[in-house]
């Protein structure tokens, strides 16, 4: 039988700036960048699928449209009447990138809504990732329901991959932020954090306590990016450190959290070998960043 990855999460339209008042559309979000990822990495005993909502409009269909095409399900993408899905658009000021967002109603902050859909879906994966950004765009009530559908399917064996992701902007307060993220990792089996992030909302001195705090939080398994430092991941087996990929000239480090975590876990998933997946998690994301885009061929 098949198995199954199962990312869940907002995708979005995605308009970057190539020339003078020109705008190429693009689809991208942290989770579905990973399950794009995935898609490229696992064989055909895996199927990818993801788990959103969007619009019933022309945009929802291209969205939905692209998903397929990349080869990932979207039996669980789920179109709702009168919504549209959520944009950003990257400008350009010599050299310098800025992003500005329209996403606030955006179809996928009510993913949760149709709780037996969750079910379905989160019973029938085999691993099931998610991020804070998933966590972010949600309503309280949405977020208790994907915790705790989480929570059921886990339970029942399905294994939970989780990136903190911290986003700030996208939450009425930092405390809020910290106490929903820690109550993903309690219903979480690897957690994927990045140092950086982790280190100014959470106070962490160094990777290992990010990597402590995340472990005492319940997870078997966590891997602390750390931009180009030192990889830092806690385990059954203990503490391990890991070299990055020493990249010469990085163009654009979007998606570098995303790809990593999509080497790190088809590895792992093939062969629960730690090293080797950090380093195909490592070597994928550095492919990403010396090219433009979220989505590097
Ligand atoms: P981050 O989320 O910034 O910690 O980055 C995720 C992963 O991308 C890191 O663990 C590295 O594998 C890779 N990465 C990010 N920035 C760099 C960089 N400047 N040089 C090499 N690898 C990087």
């Amino acid at each position: 039988m098949k198995r199954s990855f199962l990312s869940i999460g907002e995708c979005m339209v995605e308009m970057a700036s190539i020339a003078d008042r020109n705008y190429r559309l693009g689809f991208a979000g942290d989770t579905f960048n990973t399950a794009w990822y995935m898609r490229r990495l696992l064989g055909g005993a895996w199927d990818v699928a993801y788990f959103t909502a969007v619009g019933d409009d022309a945009i929802s269909t291209q969205m939905t449209d692209f998903i397929r095409n990349s080869g990932i399900r979207t039996v669980f993408v789920r179109p709702l009447p009168g919504c549209t899905v959520g944009l950003y658009m990257i400008q350009l000021d010599q050299g310098e990138r800025s992003f500005s967002y329209w996403r606030s109603n955006s179809a996928a902050r009510k993913l949760a809504n149709d709780p037996s859909l969750l079910e379905t879906a989160l019973t029938s994966a085999s691993l099931a990732y998610f991020s804070g950004i998933t966590l972010a765009i949600l309503q309280p009530e949405g977020r208790t329901e994907l915790l705790n559908a989480i929570s059921a399917a886990r339970r029942k064996g399905v294994t939970v991959a989780f990136d903190p992701n911290l986003r700030p902007r996208l939450w009425d307060t930092p405390e809020m932020m910290r106490q929903a993220v820690m109550s993903a990792a309690a219903v979480s089996d690897i957690i994927l954090p990045s140092h950086e992030d982790e280190a100014h909302f959470f106070g962490d001195a160094m990777p290992q306590a990010t990597a402590s705090r995340y472990a005492e939080a319940g997870a078997s398994l966590v891997v602390v990016k750390n931009g180009p430092g030192e990889i830092v991941s806690l385990s059954g087996g203990g503490i391990g450190r890991h070299d990055p990929v020493r990249v010469d000239s990085v163009v654009d480090t979007t998606a570098a959290g995303d790809s990593f975590n999509a080497g790190f876990l088809a590895g792992y998933l093939d062969k629960e070998d730690l090293a080797p997946a950090i380093k195909a998690g490592a070597d994928l994301a550095a492919k990403v960043i010396s090219k433009h885009g979220a989505l590097v061929d």
